[in-house]
């Protein structure tokens, strides 16, 4: 008994997946078997059933727009830290310069490789960086702020182009910022704070925002990547004094450029009657989001204390309403529906802080992608099949 879902053609979400190798614990344990399998570069399967065993089970088959393997080095579908960066988030660095908002979110169960994808590792490890470029196995994030400023070098005769960064976190839908100034310096004296829990408004221009956060200008990858590492560690001492709450709570990397065309002409023109001088030069915005979600796992409500419910309610809550937002923006694009978003199509926004705030990155002319991670193990086999769901519910 098999069953397939696949796509609709057209859309402005790519949906993508990655399957991490086995780790060391897995391939020690013999009960456990690989029970995902990958037909190509957009096909896969997963065995999974109600029995104990896995493998025994039916296999469901889904199509996305890329399937990345990285179980096997060997095998021809083989795909590392580089291809992952390349067919996901590298050609969001052209919706930028063109002025459109994009966002990309990693989507999967803890331990799936979500971290891994978006940050990897030893990236921002001074002593693994060859020539201040990433390092091998350095993920999304700092691979598309290296290549976003040397991008940004190659144009700079025609095209200025400022940036701006900021990194929260939401936990039990409450934002706090990584990158405050008054928590870094808390953090390097080990003095205790409360963190501030900071509140969502809405910009006639700029659509929803969070009140305070700390936004910071950067004109090199270097000052970017001391800024990533500062909000990294803000995040992991959080985690730990929280008993590893960064698997749920969301972190959110916001990168905003400011670019203003110099080509043109001088930028300047005289209106004669007033006197005055305006500036001509076009001017655009864009913003992208770099989301790394909470853990998709469903906590069972058995032995589990009341907070971890809390905490499993609201995090269901903001993944099941980006699952709502990102279906609603998918039907509306139908060719059905028109092709493109009608006044009439309800898009659930407001329903959790964390689609509230990516309001900007998922509607409109906005570009997103999703990446779901995924583990082959049978021990994971129903995860991996919802995340799989979940990912095919996007298109
Ligand atoms: P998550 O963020 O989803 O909880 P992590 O990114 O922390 O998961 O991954 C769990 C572990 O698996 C980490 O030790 C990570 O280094 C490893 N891992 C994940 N994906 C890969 C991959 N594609 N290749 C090699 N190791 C991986």
């Amino acid at each position: 008994l098999e069953s397939t879902y696949s796509l609709a053609e057209e859309s402005n979400m790519i949906v993508a997946v990655r399957v991490r190798p086995l780790n060391a614990v897995e391939c020690t344990r013999n009960s456990v078997t690989n029970v995902v399998h990958v037909h190509g570069h957009n096909e896969l399967s997963v065995q999974a059933g109600s029995s104990a065993d896995a493998s025994a089970g039916v296999s469901h088959f889904f199509n996305y727009d890329q399937v990345y393997y990285s179980c096997d080095p060997h095998s021809k579908n083989y795909a590392d830290q580089l291809a992952v960066f390349a067919g996901t988030a590298q050609p969001l660095i052209d919706t930028a310069f063109e002025g459109y908002n994009a966002c990309l979110f990693a989507y999967g169960q803890t331990g799936s490789g979500k971290s891994y994808c978006m940050m990897g590792i030893e990236a921002l490890d001074d002593a693994a960086l060859d020539g201040n470029a990433p390092h091998v196995e350095a993920g999304i994030i700092p691979r598309f702020c290296h290549d976003l400023f040397r991008r940004i070098d190659a144009v700079k005769d025609q095209l200025q182009v400022e940036v701006e960064v900021s990194y929260f976190e939401i936990y039990n839908e409450k934002i706090h910022d990584l990158l405050s100034v008054q928590q870094a310096l808390a953090t390097a004296t080990e003095a205790p704070v409360q963190r501030q829990a900071l509140k969502v408004r809405e910009h006639p221009i700029f659509g929803p925002y969070v009140v305070d956060l700390s936004a910071h200008s950067v004109d090199s990858y270097s000052a970017l990547r001391n800024w990533l590492a500062v909000g990294n560690s803000q995040r992991a001492t959080a985690a730990t004094a929280m008993n590893d709450k960064s698997s749920r709570s969301h972190s959110i990397f916001n990168i905003v450029l400011n670019l203003t065309d110099l080509s043109s002409d001088d930028g300047q023109s005289s209106d004669t009657d007033s006197g005055t001088v305006v500036s001509l030069r076009q001017t655009r915005r864009s913003k992208i989001s770099l989301v790394d979600l909470a853990g998709s796992e469903r906590i069972s409500a058995s032995g589990s204390n009341g907070e971890r419910i809390r905490e499993g309610v609201s995090i269901n809550k903001s993944l099941l309403t980006l699952g709502k937002v990102i279906a609603a923006l998918a039907d509306a694009r139908k060719p059905a529906g028109g092709g493109s978003l009608t006044p009439s199509t309800f898009v659930p926004y407001r329903e959790s802080v964390l689609t509230w705030l990516l309001r900007e990155n998922l509607g409109g002319n906005s570009k997103t992608v999703m990446l779901a991670t995924v583990s082959p193990a049978s021990l994971h086999a129903d995860e991996t099949l919802a995340t799989l769901r979940y990912a095919c519910k996007a298109r």
